[in-house]
């Protein structure tokens, strides 16, 4: 999603109605009833589903021939009939009048029929995507404050992943604190449909003052810097698992659930229902794969800067993993289980550092890496006019913006 940034760009609008005209598929009675009965069927497309069946389903089965051949000649892409898509299907007196068709929100196609042709129509929206600036203020939490101001639950999703490693959205937002994002908007027929890149984000507030300056360079490596050009991302991620709870820490001493005995655990357990998707907290090589003692089923991959990380008492091990496999931070390495010495469905986890098992939670973690030396006065002057850009569109034209 993220391509070369573009400060205004307006995609024209374009209509095109197609229209073909088919040998009639299908005979119709004369109209013999007085009043008319309409009926609209909806029909959204389901896993496994494809045009024929949706057809058959909807009962059309006397003009099927017919408009599965009109669509044909449209060069309607019938591979491309995915789930979510949504057909409507209109009747008069029981019999075919309209179908609709609504590709992926963007394009709709319609086959329409009189007594003797059927008809296809396509028509493209309007599509337009433009750079707004949005601020706000907390008033009780990210969430409920970026909802307060017209967005989707989406954009907050996408902000606090800017932020992931800075803010702790769920303890560290006050009241007052202030959010400020610069993203492209898609706008299809005037209607909002999604969120294009977040070029420029801000946060301000009681735990500091933060910035994400998204940046690509000219050999493509793409990320979210501050204002001096250091990555916001840490090398490696917080957790294997997205949502989850730990249920045992790393301590020098524990007493053994199975062994009934006193000694340390190294890692940390997290839970979570079996199969649960395990993914690696960073980039690396697979070191190890295959049954280990106590571990069950387990995993190792060897990251940079020395470190290690270890997922114990996997279910399985994901397709195509193997031993010497590069893989990138967030890569699926398994599922989580139960096996070897373990006393329910958990994930064990271990980070070691220079062959050392150390505290996950406390370790502290390196940057991803800078903006590149000779890519950083590129960068500066991207910052200068993004950070000049929002000054003028920031509709009080007072706000404070650092020294650079
Ligand atoms: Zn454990």
């Amino acid at each position: 999603m993220m391509s070369g940034l573009k400060i205004i760009y307006n995609s024209k609008s374009s209509l095109l109605i197609l229209i073909i005209l088919a040998v009639v598929g299908c005979t119709r009675e004369t109209d013999k009833v007085e009043e008319p009965k309409y009926t609209e069927t909806k029909h959204i497309v389901k896993r496994g589903e494809n045009f024929e069946t949706i057809l058959d389903k909807l009962s059309v089965a006397d003009c099927k021939v017919a408009i599965i051949s009109v669509l044909k000649n449209s060069g309607f892409p019938f591979r491309k009939c995915l789930p979510g898509d949504t057909l409507f299907l209109e009747k008069k007196n029981g019999e075919f009048l309209k179908l609709t068709y609504r590709q992926n929100l963007h394009n709709t196609y319609y086959v329409t029929t009189d007594s003797a042709t059927f008809v296809v129509a396509m028509k493209y929206p309007y599509v337009d995507t433009s750079l707004t600036f949005i601020k706000g203020d907390i008033k009780s939490t990210l969430y409920e404050s970026m909802l307060a101001v017209g967005e989707t639950s989406n954009l907050v999703i996408r902000y606090a992943d800017v932020f992931a490693w800075e803010v702790d959205f769920f303890t560290e937002t006050q009241e007052g604190d202030s959010f400020f994002i610069y993203i492209e908007k898609t706008f299809c027929d005037s209607v909002f449909v999604d969120y294009g890149a977040i070029i420029f984000a801000r946060y301000c507030g009681e735990a500091g003052d933060f910035y994400g300056v998204y940046y690509c360079d000219p050999e493509g490596r793409e990320d979210y810097y501050n204002l001096e050009g250091k990555s916001l991302r840490k090398s490696l991620l917080k957790s294997p698992l997205r949502f989850s709870y730990i249920s045992s820490y790393f301590s020098k001493r524990r007493f053994h659930p199975i062994l009934k005995v006193w000694r340390p655990h190294h890692g940390l357990d997290y839970v979570a229902p079996i199969g649960t998707p395990v993914s690696s907290i960073g980039g690396g090589k697979v070191v190890y794969k295959g049954w280990k003692g106590s571990y069950g089923n387990l995993v190792e991959i060897r990251h940079k800067n020395n470190f290690r990380s270890r997922y114990g008492h996997l279910k399985r091990f994901a397709k195509g993993l193997y031993v010497g496999k590069r893989i990138k931070a967030g890569d699926l390495v398994g599922y989580l289980g139960s096996t070897g010495l373990s006393t329910g469905p958990h994930l064990h986890f271990e980070l070691h550092k220079n062959g050392v098992p150390i505290n996950p939670l406390r370790v502290k973690i390196p940057r991803a890496p800078s903006v590149k030396k000779k890519y950083m006065n590129a960068f500066k002057s991207h910052r200068d006019s993004l950070l000049h850009t929002i000054q003028v569109m920031s509709s009080d034209g007072g706000e404070e913006l650092p020294e650079t």
